[in-house]
């Protein structure tokens, strides 16, 4: 007998079953057997911990994306035969194929192989692994004319080589695998493109298919519904649609240009913004946008960020346009002498910088070469270090809050527990830095997740994801300790003991670059901003001409409330210009014709539901006042 633990749950079994059989579980794809990730149909030999892996787990979503690229590869051989299959694997979100075919495949290959999976998913042909001597694994694929396949067995170094065999088709492939073509229940192919053999423009360009599967059609169709409201909200899309902000060929990729919708957004937050910045004790500074080279030697910069620095020349001397606010703000801090008592010292900057992006992960707002950062540094001694790290994420979940995201995930990123030797600083600051990092997360009451060994060489740091209304996640807040540039500006504070003391140095950020975070927000709010950020927050329509004095009076009194108006007097059918309003997202709309002139009255439209209903002026003022909640 053998003694096999699954789900903490330890059984005594005869050995020879298949983890398959001892976990009975429709829903598991595959299992971990201890530690390691195998298949259902592995057998069980000696005592071991099993770890069933459903979909819903990482791992498991792709063993069964995976398996989703050999069903499509064994479609793809027995509708086009003379297509040479090359790799397949699982990425983020679903899988690929690359296939070396004469014509690339279409929209209505993918409609056809599409096809061929569901059939052959319904056959339920089971996934065998085989291990097999090199030179017979050499001579099927040769026979078979796998030449890639021939290719990858090369650079094995293996005398047995792992197959997996589903029915006329046999893949190269490590695993694991499901057990059977029939667990993958719905496909989607989503598209098709070029992709160079090894990604090397000087080999053989192949035909990429991307697709998606799931263990249910409802999972599939609740995605591919994701998908098109993610496609709806898209800020490359919405962002010019709204007359927020617009990108230039003419003037450059990556860079941003802000109309004046986008600069009125981007304005409250910044107030928003200021206003919870001096109410936390910070201190707002400018710097310039170049300096001289040295100052990137002093920081380290040039040493391992030069390939994202743009260099400009100023009468035979290097500057650099800066790629990072904190070495501006390390120069202020070493003006003084700084006392134990001057700190904690919050120097802060909405700093703009450019950063060399290659142009293939440019993406709208999101990646760009020129961004602001809402960046702070924060300059203390070591028994301040926690209440300022508490400071720090208490301030960032609270003002994210305010923008209506209630979900975070937490990545706290620690040294490495056995190779502590990579990493800069003393063993105290690590320690002290770690445990305040950890206090701060449970004093906020934030769960998180630990990274052991993903600390950067300088420092620990915590990374808080939001969760938009589509549930992607979006990384903002960051609070990152370093204890290699003040070293390098050699800061220091003065201690109660007379002494100089190194200071404790924190790189912040609350939302990021801003540029990405107003595209998040169009992403969020679908364009749709709240009253309090909408850049109009109310728009007066009039009729006919003949009520245009008595729109413009009304205008005239909305800001002097202080709110943001347009008033629209085209000669154009009041339905037209509702619907022109409805499509710019403005959240209130007053209309007025003969009868609310003659009373005074607006009639009053709110965007996403509709007719309201008269109201006297009064009373519509204060139904947008009411939603008008400038946060803090
Ligand atoms: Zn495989
Ligand atoms: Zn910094």
């Amino acid at each position: 007998m053998i003694c096999v633990t699954i789900g903490g749950e330890t059984r005594q079994l005869e050995p020879g079953a298949s983890i398959g059989q001892v976990l009975a579980d429709p829903s598991a794809v595959a299992a971990r057997v201890d530690g390691r990730l195998t298949d259902l149909t592995e057998r069980l030999e000696h005592d071991a911990v099993v770890e069933p892996l459903t979909f819903d787990s990482d791992d498991g979503r792709e063993v069964y994306w995976h398996s989703a690229s050999h069903l499509m590869a064994q479609a793809v051989k027995q509708l086009y035969p003379e297509a040479k299959v090359t790799i397949g694997p699982a990425v983020p979100e679903g899988f690929y194929y690359d296939f070396d075919v004469e014509r690339p495949f279409t929209e209505a290959d993918l409609v056809k192989i599409e096809e061929r999976m569901a059939e052959l998913a319904k056959q339920r042909i089971p996934v065998v692994h085989k291990l097999l001597p090199r030179a017979e694994a050499v001579e099927l694929f040769r026979s078979r004319g796998e030449t890639y396949k021939l290719e990858l067995i090369d650079g094995l170094p293996d005398e047995t080589i792992s197959v997996y065999e589903q029915g006329d088709f046999v893949d190269l492939c490590r695993g694991p695998h499901v057990t059977s073509t029939g667990k993958i229940k719905a496909v989607k192919l989503l598209s098709v493109a070029g992709a160079y053999w090894h990604a090397d423009e000087k080999n053989r360009m192949l035909s990429r298919v991307y697709g998606i599967a799931f263990p249910s059609k409802e999972l599939l169709q609740a995605y591919l519904d994701r998908m098109e409201e993610a496609r709806r909200r898209d800020h490359r899309k919405l962002g010019p649609a709204l007359d927020l902000f617009s990108f230039h060929e003419e003037a450059g990729a990556g860079l941003a240009f802000w109309h004046p919708k986008g600069a009125t957004v981007r304005r409250l937050i910044r107030q928003y913004w200021e206003k919870e910045h001096l109410a936390a004790g910070y201190q707002l500074v400018l710097t310039p946008h170049i300096a001289r080279a040295g100052l990137w030697e002093t920081s380290g910069h040039f040493d391992y960020y030069a390939e994202n620095m743009y260099l400009l020349e100023v009468e035979n001397e290097q500057y650099v346009l800066k790629p990072m606010n904190c070495p501006g703000h390390m120069l202020i801090y070493r003006t003084k002498v700084h006392s134990y008592r001057d700190l904690p010292l919050r120097m802060s900057e909405w700093g703009t910088v450019y950063r060399r992006e290659r142009s293939g992960v440019l993406h709208g707002m999101m990646r760009v070469r020129g961004f602001t950062q809402d960046d702070a540094h924060i300059f203390c001694t070591p028994e301040q270090v926690e209440d300022e790290v508490h400071g720090v994420v208490g301030l960032s979940v609270k003002m994210l809050r305010a923008f209506g995201f209630e979900q975070f995930k937490v990545d706290l990123s620690l040294r490495d527990p056995v190779r502590r030797d990579k990493y800069l600083g003393a063993d105290e600051q690590w320690t002290l830095g770690e445990q305040s990092l950890v206090r701060a997360l449970e004093r906020v009451g934030l769960p998180y997740r630990r990274a052991e060994g993903e600390a950067v060489f300088y420092g620990p740091k915590i990374d808080i994801k939001l969760l938009d209304s589509l549930g992607r996640e979006w990384q903002c807040p960051t609070c990152q300790f370093d204890f290699n540039e003040g070293k390098r500006f050699d800061l220091y504070y003065m201690g109660q003991d007379g002494r100089h003391h190194p200071v404790y140095l924190v790189h912040r950020t609350v939302l990021g670059g801003i540029e990405r975070f107003m595209g998040i927000l169009v992403e969020h709010y679908a364009g749709a901003f709240p009253v309090w950020l909408a850049p109009v927050q109310v728009r007066v329509l009039s009729v006919s001409d003949v009520e245009a004095g008595y729109a413009r009076e009304v205008g005239r009194k909305l800001e002097a409330a202080g709110l943001r108006v347009e008033i629209d007097l085209k000669s154009d059918k009041i339905s037209l210009k509702v619907s022109e309003a409805e499509r710019q997202k403005i959240p209130f709309m007053f209309v007025v014709g003969g009868r609310e002139a003659a009373r005074g009255d607006v009639s009053v439209r709110r965007h996403g539901k509709g007719n309201l209903g008269a109201a006297s002026l009064e009373s519509a003022l204060a139904q947008i006042q009411e939603e008008n909640n400038v946060p803090g």
